[in-house]
């Protein structure tokens, strides 16, 4: 008797299997549809050799000036326009450092998104083995460069779109520069200090994008943001899952990292940070571009442009309940 039962159970368990994968691609499918998601990987990844092929790029070097001038000139390809948020950061060691978050406004509306990346990269590989190695910058293929290309590459594809919000993407500067905390995430930090309050009310949420570009890519939810933008994360895993994304989002949380999310969160502004922190190469010499896939940036693009598109619709009026 077993051994007849033992294939039914088996015939069974293809077919609903098959069926739920089906369903799944199904669902996928529908929501591509639904939103015509066309956030573009390889286009994405192009901007990621674009800013590695000008070095290591932190503050004060002439690479990081050469940066701020790659990201102008594609918006400017694009005939949009652009606002430089220019301050000074006085370094107890080093001094005086001029430092810039760029701002690209798209759509509006009463309420505020924003969607941002840090641009500049680490000034010491201090997670190196060899003493001598942790003096030098890094690359940053992931750790600055991923963020800042599906950034670039959101904002292509929304310039024509019709968004019933604003959407305000932010470069910000001086993220990854400090040893101690007060030094980290200078620009976020300076960025949402002088906002005006009639403004600060508008404000929906702040999506942050940091190393987003890992081959192996597995994005777990953040603990600073699951505590303070419970709704935002759940929309955002969730969107995930409807794209069938469930393998890269996993909707868990695993680590809790200060980030440029963190000073918006100070101010009583819900940030999520989308971040890959299982990332072998971080802080090395070899966070290369050949560490990051096309396909990655894809998926978190993809993510991202939906989650756009879901609360344009509801014209920014993104309720947490
Ligand atoms: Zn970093």
């Amino acid at each position: 008797m077993a051994k007849k039962v033992l294939p039914l159970i088996f015939i069974v368990a293809i077919i609903s299997g098959y069926l739920y994968y089906g369903k799944l691609r199904q669902e996928s499918e529908i929501i591509e549809y639904k939103y015509r998601l066309t956030f573009n990987g390889t286009k994405a990844y192009l901007h990621v050799r674009g800013q590695c092929e000008i070095g290591p790029r932190p503050p004060g070097t002439i690479e990081h000036e050469k940066c701020i001038r790659y990201i102008v000139n594609v918006i400017k390809s694009y005939g949009l326009t652009y606002h430089l948020e220019n301050f000074t950061f006085s370094d107890p060691e080093a001094g005086p450092i001029s430092m810039v978050n760029i701002i690209v406004s798209l759509g509006s509306g009463d309420k505020i998104l924003y969607v941002g990346a840090h641009y500049d990269t680490r000034p010491r590989a201090d997670m190196e083995q060899s003493f001598e190695n942790r003096g030098k910058p890094i690359l940053g293929a992931n750790d600055g460069a991923s963020g800042v290309a599906v950034l670039l590459e959101l904002i292509r594809i929304f310039k024509d779109r019709d968004l019933k919000m604003e959407v305000r993407f932010i470069f910000f500067d001086g993220e990854d520069w400090g040893i101690i905390l007060d030094h980290y995430f200078i620009g976020s930090r300076y960025h949402v200090k002088h906002l005006p309050s009639n403004e600060k009310k508008k404000i929906i949420g702040l999506i942050l994008l940091d190393m987003v570009g890992d081959k192996d890519l597995q994005i777990y939810m953040e603990g600073f943001s699951y505590r303070h933008a419970r709704d935002l994360v759940e929309l955002i895993w969730n969107t995930a899952k409807e794209l069938n994304y469930t393998q890269y989002f996993v909707p868990r949380v695993k680590y809790t990292i200060y980030d440029d999310h963190y000073p918006f969160i100070q101010e009583g502004i819900p940030g999520v940070d989308i971040i890959d922190f299982d990332y072998p190469y971080w802080h090395t010499l070899n966070d290369t571009p050949d560490k990051v896939s096309p396909k990655s940036l894809e998926i978190v693009g993809r993510v991202v442009e939906a989650v756009i598109l879901k609360i344009s619709e509801d014209r920014g009026d993104f309720t947490y309940v």
